[in-house]
This record gives C-alpha cells, structure tokens and sequence, in this order.
C-alpha cells in the first residue's frame, strides 16, 4: 500500500454533489482505501476563461494501484460524473487530480507526479494542509510560501459539511 493525495474541484452544476459522489466512488475502487477527507473549500477561478466558484477538497488514500491505473480510475469517475473536456481549464463538473503518489516523481505529460502546480494553487494547499501538514511542509521547506499563498485569499469560503450541519442543528434548536 502506498499514500497518494487525490485533489478534487468542481464549479459547474451541483458542485457540492459532484464532490460528495466522486467521493462515493473513490471509496469503492479496488485494493484502495480513502484514509482522510480534507474540509470542502469555495474558491475563486485561477486560471481559464471566466467561469464560477470552485469547490476544493483534498482526500487521502491507500491504494495498491500503480499510478497510471490510478489515472484511469480517477478518469472514469470523472467521465461517469458528467465531465465533458472541451478548452484548457474550462469549468467542470469534476476535476480529480493525483497530487502526490508515495514518494514517487514522474514527468510524462499524461501523468506527472507531484502535480505540476501543486505549489502555487493554495486551493490544493490549503485542504492537503489541514489532513497532512507535515507533507506540506515538506513540499513548501522551512520557507513562509504558505503564508503568502494565504494573503492572496484565493480561498473566500470554508464550506466543510460538518459546518453546515452544525449550522442546521443550530437553526432548529
Ligand atoms: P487539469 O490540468 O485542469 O486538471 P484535465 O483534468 O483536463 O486538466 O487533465 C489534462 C490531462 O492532464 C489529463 O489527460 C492527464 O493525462 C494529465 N495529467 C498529468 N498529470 C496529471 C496528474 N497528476 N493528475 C491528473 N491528470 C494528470
Ligand atoms: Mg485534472
């Protein structure tokens, strides 16, 4: 078994849906177990034409696949969820990337490991931050890069489930 981190975005249509099924499916891959579940994140569009807010999370998971088969099943998620690729960084019901794969570095154009902008997308950051710091860490050095991805406030939002059900549970007491 090896770690890998998943990222995954989506800002078109019900995004939080989207999130939560491709989610359902990881869980259900073989030889793969999902470890962690960062928080869900709003963030504003980095690159590409003008388009909506995203939906970001980070899932961590054990998995016994090779990293190309990973690909394949990551993609097929996404095909079964409505993606449709037309331009470069146009919106998407859901985007899953592989961030990191064991200690692997890999620079194919259809698959390169670690994510080729893994450092400078505090979308991706952010989530991995809060279920693996220490690999963060690692990614970032001892450097303050973080806190200066932080001020740019590309994340306007934290939308964690846990949250909203605090927030319901709330209203009804
Ligand atoms: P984006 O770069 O916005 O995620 P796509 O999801 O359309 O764009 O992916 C484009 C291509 O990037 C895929 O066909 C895939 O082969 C390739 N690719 C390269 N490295 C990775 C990676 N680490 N994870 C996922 N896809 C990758
Ligand atoms: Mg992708």
């Amino acid at each position: 078994m090896v770690t890998s981190f998943i990222g995954i975005g989506s800002n078109l249509g019900d995004r939080a849906r989207y999130i939560t099924v491709a989610i359902r499916q990881l869980k259900t891959l073989p030889i793969t177990r999902v470890s962690k579940i960062s928080r869900i994140i709003e963030t504003l569009p980095q690159e590409g034409p003008a388009q909506g807010k995203f939906l970001n999370c980070v899932v961590q998971i054990e998995t016994e696949l090779f990293p190309y088969q990973l690909l394949q099943a990551l993609q097929k998620i996404e095909a079964s969820l409505d993606r449709v690729r037309t331009v470069k960084n146009a919106p998407r019901t859901i985007d899953l990337d592989i961030l990191l794969y064991a200690d692997i570095s890999m620079h194919e154009e259809a698959l390169c490991i670690p994510h080729p902008r893994i450092l400078r997308r505090a979308f991706v950051l952010g989530p991995l931050k809060e279920i693996a710091p220490d690999v963060v860490n690692r990614l970032l050095g001892a450097g303050g890069k973080w806190n200066n991805l932080k001020r740019k406030k590309a994340i306007v939002k934290k939308v964690s489930m846990r949250q909203r059900k605090t927030k319901n549970n709330r209203q009804r007491s």
